[in-house]
């Protein structure tokens, strides 16, 4: 069930306002670090779903997935701005009662405390010349392995 006025709704929302540029060339979704890793997110069909006015868009969860990095943003040849249509679509979501409120700003906490890591891991490397962060050392065993042996050679 398509709902024609949805993507007008969009449209005429702070963020949403390149919506209508798209022209579909999937560069965003091709530029995307979320969209490499996980196959269900696909910004340029996100953008598509808009614009044929399927509303269920709102419901899923792949409205979430985003890690703002604006990557799209940079590259869309358009001037779409997805990032933002998507703080958009996540708002709607919200209003329109199909998350709650608590989750969103749970997800934008994620994303705070994800910078902050990402902020305290390079500021651990170049202050400290070591990866101070034994939980989460099993996963980078071999690159930090890597580096010491850089370090001594
Ligand atoms: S949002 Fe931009 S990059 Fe993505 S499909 Fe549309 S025109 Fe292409
Ligand atoms: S801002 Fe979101 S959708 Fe755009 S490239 Fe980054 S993770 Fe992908």
């Amino acid at each position: 069930m398509y709902d024609m006025s949805f993507r007008y709704e969009v449209a005429h929302r702070p963020g949403g306002e390149g919506l209508f540029l798209c022209f579909s060339c999937g560069v965003c979704t091709a530029t995307c670090p979320v969209a490499e890793v996980e196959e269900e997110f696909n910004p340029r069909r996100i953008i598509h779903q808009v614009l044929l006015g399927d509303r269920s868009v709102l419901a899923s969860r792949t409205i979430w997935m985003c890690a703002a990095c604006f990557r799209c943003v940079a590259h869309c040849p358009q001037g779409v701005e997805f990032a933002n249509v998507l703080q958009v679509l996540r708002e709607m979501a919200v209003e329109e009662g199909h998350v709650p409120l608590t989750w969103k700003q749970i997800i934008e906490d994620l994303d705070s405390r994800t910078q902050r890591l990402r902020r305290d891991v390079i500021a651990s490397l170049w202050e400290k010349r070591a990866f101070t962060f034994p939980e989460y050392e099993d996963l980078w065993k071999e690159r930090l392995e890597g580096g010491r042996h850089g370090e001594n050679t």
